[in-house]
């Protein structure tokens, strides 16, 4: 923990996945093998906003002779912006930490039945149809309601739904409980882990510089530039920052499993930067290969 002066992972390094325990589509030891099969030696398991896959990601990882960084992508909110703090190496038994996970698990289920009853004004859909689409603990989410949207013949997929009757321009949308971005950094600080910004380069989506800078002198240790969601002019402006303030940069998939079009290693993180992250670190260990 806190050292790898050794560097026991090797590369290719992909830090950002999902599991049926939020999002994806697939268990966490199948999104192990998936990795493995694109070629990726070193992962991070980033369900949103719970830990719950760990254990199951550090076996499956364990026996394909892959190194994990246990993970997560921690939910927060900047004024309207949605904000993802990909959080490494964290303690996982935090009690600040997990107080506000399970704040935000909690609320999410709440705001997932208010989509639904908002949606079913209009549509055929019930919560039972969600249920159905969720693995018992998950973190609810949008996803799992454009799921099952597409069970009822509602919309062709998940970027269907999301373009449609999920879409906020069409009345439905709730928000959920979440803190702000400095919050959210100084928790998984203080929790011994790294706190980088997911996907902070979204077309509009931005962060502006100086809330950016304020981030990183409150913990924040980098952001995500190789993300398929981050534009060219997002990624000219993160690289400047992070060049000026010596930040860590990662590149990852964001793999959702049948969920997104994204695959396991569409960008990686440089054995260097994967290096950085783990000395930091002092909550949690690395998994690596016997
Ligand atoms: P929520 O956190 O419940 O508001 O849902 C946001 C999640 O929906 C994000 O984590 C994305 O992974 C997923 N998402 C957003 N847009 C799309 C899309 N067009 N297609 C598939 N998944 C999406
Ligand atoms: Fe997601
Ligand atoms: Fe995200
Ligand atoms: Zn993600």
């Amino acid at each position: 923990m806190g050292d790898d002066g050794d560097r026991r992972f090797s590369g290719p390094s992909d830090l950002h996945l999902h599991s049926t325990r939020s999002d994806g589509t697939e268990p966490p030891a199948d999104v192990m093998a998936a990795a493995h099969r694109h070629g990726l030696r070193t992962v991070a398991l980033t369900d949103h906003d719970t830990t719950a896959g760990w254990a199951e990601a550090a076996e499956a990882c364990t026996s394909l002779g892959m190194t994990l960084l246990p993970g997560m992508e921690f939910s927060a909110k900047h004024d309207w912006r949605s904000v993802h703090v990909l959080s490494y190496l964290f303690d996982p038994d935090d009690a600040p930490l997990r107080a506000e996970m399970d704040r935000i698990r909690g609320d999410r289920i709440g705001r997932a039945e208010r989509i639904v009853a908002n949606i079913a004004r209009d549509y055929d859909l019930t919560w039972d149809d969600v249920l159905a689409q969720t693995m018992q603990d998950a973190t609810v989410g949008r996803p799992h309601i454009a799921d099952a949207l597409v069970a009822r013949g509602l919309a062709r997929d998940r970027t269907e739904a999301f373009d449609g009757i999920l879409h906020p321009r069409e009345g439905y949308y709730e928000p959920h409980y979440a803190p702000d971005p400095f919050r959210a950094v100084e928790l998984v600080t203080a929790a011994g882990g790294v706190a980088i910004i997911a996907h902070p380069g979204g077309r509009g989506r931005m962060m502006p510089d100086s809330v950016l800078h304020a981030l990183i002198d409150a913990g924040l240790a980098g952001f995500e530039i190789g993300h398929r969601e981050n534009s060219a002019q997002g990624k000219r402006i993160l690289r400047r920052i992070a060049e000026e303030r010596d930040l860590i940069v990662t590149g990852s998939s964001d793999y959702h499993g049948r969920g997104k079009p994204n695959l396991p290693g569409e960008n990686t993180t440089s054995d260097d930067m994967v290096a950085r992250i783990i000395e930091r670190a002092t909550g949690t260990a690395p998994v690596h290969p016997a």
